[in-house]
């Protein structure tokens, strides 16, 4: 036995496979079509959900179920101090209210699903053990019994020479122990960690094509880094190799702010004689401030929280076309082009991702969010703002579910035509948006620039021919009619051409019928509202906008002078 060998049945004796024997027995390679993709989605539990997150889930999520692979959700929980209790609950179920399912690995309620788990790295002890040991044996990995001020002494030096900090060259000092010095190391109860033996050399190069960024070139890894911990839990990087390859995943997709950690993975896949994925690596959304991009930051920017995005009323599927757009930019013409496809639909592509950071902006996502609304039949809108209500708006909730028929009757206006409107952005905007359907929520607080004689004598000659149940034609014919008599053109275009002649047309006419009764300018179809909210209401509150004509000084009761 070599002393290598020695080494690791010394360290390891528990450990009784090797990788290959391991990787053939329990995770053999996946049957699936060519050009599928396994991808993962990693997150540590650490009690918030980010924006960001979501992306890179989206993303990976795509990825693969576009190419006909699988998306895994991995639970990277090695960093006990910053777990938070129920974390990995929140990150699942958080995700799931986006649309965003997994085929493998947390569930969130503590349970697992699919055969190349566990899917917790802190259920994965013994793996990493086996990759380690195996590592050990070939030389290429040895314990380190530093202390932690030993090594803040060594950062110190080396910040004071300006040479590349971390444990290597002459500095990496237990990396030539002899078995007896280990032995005694251990026998005395010293703890330690467990480092690579590095063959990388200051000024050696490593070249990979990154799927987002293209080809890249960096200095290679010349660091002993850990691989475990002196509790024998892995560091990041270790568990990345041992993971991606039990897991059999072919493209890793994480934030940029691993590149830097690319050489260090490439080495190790290398020396563990394992090929690496490919890697795409997405820069993090930022926000615009001042003139000048910065990262969305969980502190400053309440849109980093996805309980901000719940909370508003964006609908899941707004969230997704809206970060498609950024991650995508020709799905916006391809929306265009599909107007009603689902979004699942679009041929996702990572290489067609941005390698500088997406710009978060809230206008865009308004106005997606404002699209994928109006496309919503009127059960969908109500289910989805019903849901929404009950966690969020106590008084809306009780209204919609009170009468179901009538509040899906009032979504139901303008709706599914060709040119559907859009006043709905979040669910937060429904109770604005159908307030003067209920008298409860109704409040005038708009006014209406025409002369106020010209609007009583409207409403006098209107109250008594108005009624609701008259078809459109015939309503809409009540209102030409009685144009003439009060000096208004029933013709628009007539109007248009002459305006001196006349104190106003048919539009002026509905518009106060419209402001009477809803208490605002622009709402959808005038007739189907008043044919829903029926005569009695309606004759009430044309008497009601007539009376405040007269009591309220110019200005409040919505009525200025032309
Ligand atoms: N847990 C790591 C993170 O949250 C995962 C990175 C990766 O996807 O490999 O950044």
């Amino acid at each position: 036995m070599t002393d290598y060998a020695k080494l690791a049945q010394l360290l390891f004796p528990h450990v009784t496979q090797t990788p290959q024997q391991l990787m053939e027995a329990q995770f053999p390679p996946r049957q699936l079509k060519d050009g599928a993709q396994v991808t993962r989605f990693a997150p540590s539990p650490t009690g918030f959900l980010h924006i960001g997150g979501v992306f890179s889930a989206m993303v990976s999520e795509r990825v693969a179920h576009t190419t006909g692979g699988r998306v895994i959700l991995r639970i990277e929980d090695t960093d006990k101090k910053r777990e938070v209790e129920g974390g990995v609950s929140l990150i699942a179920q958080g995700l799931r209210d986006f649309g965003i399912t997994f085929d493998e690995g947390a569930t969130g309620d503590g349970a697992e699903e699919g055969a190349y788990g566990p899917y917790t790295q802190s259920r994965r002890a013994e793996y990493y053990h086996v990759f380690c040991k195996d590592l050990v044996e070939k030389g290429l990995a040895y314990p380190c019994f530093c202390t932690a001020e030993e090594i803040a002494q060594l950062r110190a030096r080396q910040e004071e020479q300006g040479v590349t900090p971390g444990y290597w060259g002459a500095d990496a000092r237990c990396r030539d122990l002899t078995l007896e010095q280990v032995e005694e190391n251990l026998r005395a109860g010293k703890p330690y960690v467990m480092r690579l033996r590095s063959p990388g050399k200051p000024g050696g190069r490593v070249r990979f094509k990154d799927a987002i960024r293209g080809d890249i070139e960096m200095e290679e890894n010349f660091v002993d880094v850990v691989l475990l911990k002196s509790d024998g839990i892995p560091t990041y990087h270790f568990a990345h190799i041992v993971d991606d390859t039990l897991m059999r995943v072919t493209q890793v997709v994480r934030g940029d702010e691993w590149i830097a950690s690319a050489p260090i993975h490439l080495q190790l896949f290398w020396l563990c004689g394992l090929k690496a994925p490919k890697y795409g690596h997405i820069a993090p959304i930022m926000k615009e401030e001042d003139g000048s991009r910065r990262k969305l930051s969980k502190r400053k920017d309440p849109e980093a929280a996805v309980s901000f995005f719940t909370e508003e009323g964006y609908p899941a599927e707004a969230v997704m076309e809206y970060l498609l757009t950024i991650a995508n930019s020709n799905f916006e013409d391809w929306r265009r082009q599909n107007k009603t496809a689902h979004y699942t639909e679009f041929p996702f592509k990572l290489n067609k991702m941005s390698a500088s950071g997406a710009l978060f902006d809230l206008k865009k996502l308004n106005s997606v969010s404002a699209e994928v609304i109006s496309r919503l039949t009127a059960e969908e809108v109500y289910d989805q703002a019903s849901a929404w209500a009950q966690r969020y708006d106590g008084e809306l909730y009780g209204l919609l579910a009170a009468d179901p028929a009538y509040a899906k009757a009032l979504f139901a206006i303008d709706r599914g035509g060709k040119k559907p409107r859009k006043d709905i952005v979040r669910w937060k905007d429904v109770s604005g948006y159908a307030a003067y359907f209920y008298d409860g929520l109704f409040a005038r607080e708009e006014t209406l620039e025409l002369d106020r004689d010209l609007q009583k004598q409207v409403l006098e000659a209107y109250l008594p021919v108005m009624d609701c149940a008259d078809d459109k034609d015939t309503w809409f014919g009540k209102m030409k009619e009685l144009c003439p008599a009060l000096g208004m053109s029933p013709d628009v275009k007539a109007y248009k051409e002459h305006p001196e002649q006349f104190r106003g047309h048919v539009g002026d006419f509905s518009a106060v019928v419209r402001m009477a009764v809803t208490g605002r300018k622009n709402t959808p179809d005038l007739h189907a509202v008043m044919s829903l909210l029926g005569q009695e209401t309606c004759l009430r509150r044309l008497k009601e906008y007539r009376a405040l004509l007269d009591s309220a000084p110019s200005g409040e009761a919505g009525a200025e002078t032309k």
